[in-house]
């Protein structure tokens, strides 16, 4: 079985930029790698996302959206992470589940709980062995943007708050949900460098 690291944190927190690096190190590293972003990485994902993501002509409300998200993520699952696994692969993914408990639930205000067990249906139990959360204030993150925001990005510098805290609050309930995953926080208001170098550091003894 192959690895399955997902990088998580408020948009502008620098995921896409950490992920290719990783990637291009754990490559070096002798990992066949195979990257994937969620939603999205299927024809149904990304059809999907674009439906979450750009069109703000449609009313989606709370449920709808965290069943679209986990639709696009059972594909995902079925379709990339698992068949990538199956053959020894690395997969790393940006977001996850994490993420929709995160937005849809602690700043989003369904029940988190529920978006775990609806989770844990869409995903067939799948988790990843590591959690990455890049943190640090919403707002210097959004300062970081500077293309159009899409729909999530448009609910504000409040409805961001929660979405910051809600990552620390569920990272620190990590363990006692889950067995055998790990997480880690890492400062993400710093250069790329030592972002990078840190997650260099988690995933070094992650690997063992
Ligand atoms: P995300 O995928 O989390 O939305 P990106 O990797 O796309 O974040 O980064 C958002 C913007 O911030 C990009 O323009 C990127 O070049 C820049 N950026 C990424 N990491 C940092 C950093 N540590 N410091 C300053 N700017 C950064």
């Amino acid at each position: 079985m192959g690895i399955f690291i997902s990088i998580d944190g408020c948009d502008g927190t620098g995921k896409s930029t950490q992920i290719e690096r990783l990637c291009d190190w754990l490559r070096g590293l002798g990992h066949e790698l195979v990257t994937c972003r969620d939603p999205g990485s299927t024809g149904l994902g990304e059809a999907v996302r674009e439906l979450l993501l750009m069109r703000h002509d449609l009313r989606i409300d709370r449920h709808s959206e965290m069943f679209l998200y986990m639709a696009a993520r059972s594909q995902m699952v079925e379709e990339v992470i698992r068949p990538a696994l199956a053959e020894g692969k690395t997969v790393v993914c940006d977001r996850f589940l994490l993420a929709n408990v995160v937005y849809q639930g602690r700043a989003g205000g369904l029940d988190p709980d529920m978006l775990w067990q609806v989770g844990h249906v869409a995903t067939g139990g799948l988790s990843p062995d590591l959690t990455i959360v890049l943190d640090m204030p919403a707002d210097a993150a959004a300062e970081r943007l500077d293309r159009g925001l899409d729909r999530m990005e448009q609910q504000g510098d409040a409805f961001h708050a929660l979405v910051r805290d809600g990552f620390l609050a569920e990272a620190r309930e990590f363990e006692n949900r889950f067995e055998n995953v790990q997480i880690e926080v890492i400062a993400a208001d710093r250069s790329i460098e030592e972002i990078e170098k840190d997650i260099r550091k988690v995933v070094t003894e992650f690997l063992g």
